[in-house]
């Protein structure tokens, strides 16, 4: 087929397809975590002191005792086949941000030729994937490439089905031989613990005697794109790079605004209550789910769990979006910025850290300015926000968020914090070094409760701010849809540790134990104070898109654009960043220089691969069917010509200009991807950056203008207008 004639056949498909077979509605009781190995069936299956032994380390963090291995490990198997399950399989996080899987059986053939179905406590707890073929950041030579993955107790086992069988799937960490992480659950785990241990002892200074352990919690909202896979498999680009290299905008895009919360179309609804039952199956939490502001775009945002169990749960949602999307007949796109022009694709992961004795400690209650405790907790955010900036720049760079951060529709590249008008107010009046009162409610003193309780959040909405308050939670808007959550969370939940831990030894050291309730008041408020004289810079609330926020945030302000990931991912290598790592023991510094080897290795490959599939594309799609035109059209001005009809040239003459400059694009192009003699890693991210997306930008400039002057039935990739409204 050529030109037009597969977008013809993809619509003849499209339109042409058959209707979703109804389904029988399924109860919630009887498919809500049917395929989870979750506590409940733990206690049904497990002898009495196993169960406690292992529901003390699930809920408190406390030491696995390793001998109760053997026992639980019979129980999953008993479990698992009773579901039909003949493989299991260690499920790690490397730093691909992927999800990877190393499947055995649980077959063990016999002396006597039989064969019955083993896992011991040992396969349980530890596995030996062939680590060499994960990246990892020079910390392991190939020659040792032993991996170990360790069961995680704190997420729970489940069962994974497709038509062919079903297969147990065991969370793990993933370490090398010598006990380095080389996946993002390890320093997950890590940073859950050290946020534990300093907000216990702020907690405790702060006058409260009973202090569970405090968790992390996150709810990731993930945005996405759907399109048809007979457009998505005819385009190179999006099967290979995820987003489309090229594309005229569409005559009609999201200028109406008639997409967001509109109507589900039926067959996205069908695919949604799909997702939604697979991932009900595997105990997570979906709720809602809607359309997002681009056409073509979508969103789904589970209920906020553990960080460590969201996290495992998120990338499961990944999976599920794009396997159920081949079985619905589409493509899902987690791509940040599939389509240029149009809106782009984030993963809101919503942050807040509580226990089960003082509730959530981000929530400011209905009197905030009361509320030490909360503004002691969001004083740390405020302090991690500033220290640690470029730290979270680094954690949401990836060469596909680039395209949305600091767009017109995305944070910007520059990292503050949002506080909500009332509570940037009550911070003010903090660094003043009176805190009267909440402004919108007249005047008080600190601990006189004199207010009607208030009916709006103390965090209004702030859609341009890249970390925001929300009421009772800060959303990190920043992140990009592909990521894994984990890095973010880590960043947030060691750079808390440290603020949390820093307060609490200032707290130390104004008051002594026995000190009186007051006292230790005015101790948290000149903390607070020193915090917002330091800090304060980064709190903005005004709108972060505009072209005076770039400015002051720079200029006054001190605080740092970082656009691209080339100029991020540095920011891992800083001293400040290495020492925050290093002495909350979430990171050793070898650990996180392997991060930064590994993240700006896949940032040069995937402009690589986009700019191989530009130099590609062009040459052998575009150009082609722009020659076709041109020999059609030069042909009958010719013609024309010959017979006395006078015939305008200048078309032809435009199409041919603008063809020569994509074939010589394209040839630059292909002999700039040829170099590699750079002196560093810094500057090849550079050079990608830079000049390798550059002329990717110019070669896709001629071809969209192609687009526009050709004619349409020779034109050889679906078009923006057929991906994005055919549906
Ligand atoms: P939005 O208005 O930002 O679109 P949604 O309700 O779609 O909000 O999603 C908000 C996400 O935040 C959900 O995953 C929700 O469970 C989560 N969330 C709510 N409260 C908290 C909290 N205290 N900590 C972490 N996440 C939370
Ligand atoms: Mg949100």
């Amino acid at each position: 087929m050529t030109g037009n004639e597969s977008r013809t056949q993809a619509i003849y498909e499209i339109t042409n397809r058959e209707p979703i077979e109804a389904k029988a509605p399924k109860k919630l009781e009887d498919i809500w975590a049917s395929n989870v190995f979750s506590l409940s069936k733990m206690q049904a299956t497990l002898p009495k002191d196993v169960f406690k032994s292992l529901k003390e380390t699930i809920k408190t963090g406390k030491k696995l005792d390793p001998s109760v291995a053997d026992t639980v490990a019979g129980a999953m198997r008993d479990w698992a086949i009773s579901k039909g399950a003949m493989y299991y399989a260690h499920v790690f996080y490397p730093l691909t941000g992927g999800t990877a899987e190393k499947h055995d059986g649980f077959i063990s053939p016999q002396s006597d030729g039989g064969v019955i179905s083993e896992f011991s406590g040992k396969l349980l707890i530890q596995g030996e994937p062939d680590g060499s073929s994960f990246p990892n950041g020079g910390i392991r030579d190939t020659f040792e490439a032993r991996g170990y993955t360790g069961w995680d107790v704190t997420s729970p086992a489940y069962i994974l089905e497709n038509e062919m069988g079903a297969t147990l799937c065991i969370p793990t960490v993933f370490v090398s031989w010598t006990g380095e992480a080389l996946d993002k659950k390890t320093p997950l785990l890590r940073s859950i613990a050290v946020v534990d241990k300093a907000a216990n002892r702020v907690l405790k200074l702060l006058g409260n005697t009973d202090v569970a352990p405090v968790n992390s919690s996150c709810g990731a909202e993930q945005e996405y794109f759907l399109v048809d896979a007979n457009f998505a498999n005819a385009r190179p680009d999006l099967l290979l790079a995820g987003r489309t290299l090229f594309g005229k905008a569409p005559a009609k895009g999201q200028q109406f605004d008639d997409h967001y919360f509109g109507a589900i179309p039926p067959r996205v609804q069908a695919y949604m209550h799909d997702i939604e039952t697979r991932l009900y199956k595997l105990g997570i939490p979906a709720k809602t789910s809607h359309n997002e502001v681009a056409p073509g775009q979508f969103e789904i945002a589970p209920v906020f769990e553990s960080a460590n169990v969201a996290s495992d749960h998120q990338q499961q949602i990944m999976t599920t979006l794009r396997d159920a999307a081949v079985d619905h007949g589409f493509m899902c796109l987690l791509h940040e910025k599939p389509f240029a022009g149009i809106n782009g694709s984030g993963k809101h992961v919503n942050w807040s850290i509580g226990n089960s004795t003082q509730g959530n400690l981000l929530d400011p209650g209905d009197t905030p300015e009361e509320n030490l405790q909360f503004l002691a907790f969001c004083g740390a955010v405020i302090r991690g926000v500033h220290l640690f900036g470029p730290l979270m720049r680094a954690v949401i760079a990836t060469a596909s968020n680039d395209h949305r951060l600091g767009a017109n529709e995305a944070p910007p590249a520059i990292m503050s914090v949002y506080l909500g008008s009332q509570l940037e107010d009550i911070f003010n009046q903090i660094k003043e070094g009176k805190l009267v009162g909440s402004s919108h409610k007249g005047v008080m003193h600190l601990g006189v409760d004199v207010l009607p309780p208030l009916s709006k959040d103390a965090g209004d909405r702030n859609r341009t701010s890249p970390f925001a308050f929300t009421g009772n939670r800060f959303e990190f808007r920043a992140v990009g849809s592909s990521q894994s959550v984990s890095g973010p969370l880590i960043a947030l939940n060691t750079m808390m540790a440290d603020s949390l831990s820093w307060i609490a030894d200032q707290l130390e050291a104004k008051v002594g134990s026995g000190s009186s309730p007051e006292e230790t008041g005015n101790a948290v408020q000149a903390i607070l104070k020193d915090i917002m004289d330091k800090h304060g810079v980064a709190v903005f609330g005004g709108n972060g898109y505009s072209d005076e926020w770039h400015k002051e945030a720079v200029e006054q302000r001190g605080l740092l654009n970082i656009p691209t990931t080339a100029d991020a991912l540095p920011y891992l290598k800083e001293s400040s960043v290495v020492e925050l790592f290093k002495t909350t023991g979430v990171l050793s510094p070898t650990e996180l220089e392997s991060r930064f080897e590994v993240y700006a290795e896949q940032y040069i490959l995937s402009i690589e691969v986009e700019a191989k599939l530009v130099v590609d594309i062009a040459k052998t799609l575009i150009y082609p069917a722009v020659m076709r035109h041109l020999g059609e059209a030069a042909g009958t001005v010719a013609n024309l010509s010959d017979i006395g009809v006078s015939v305008d040239k200048t078309p032809v003459e435009k199409v041919a200009g603008l063809a020569k400059s994509l074939l010589d694009g394209a040839n630059e192009l292909d002999s700039a991807i040829a170099k590699h003699d750079f002196g560093s890693t810094e500057e090849h991210m550079d050079y990608c950056a830079g000049t390798i997306r550059d002329m990717m930008n110019s070669i896709r400039e001629a071809a969209d203008t192609l687009e526009g002057e050709i004619a349409d039935d020779l034109w050889p990739l679906p078009t923006y207008e057929e991906m994005l409204f055919i549906k």
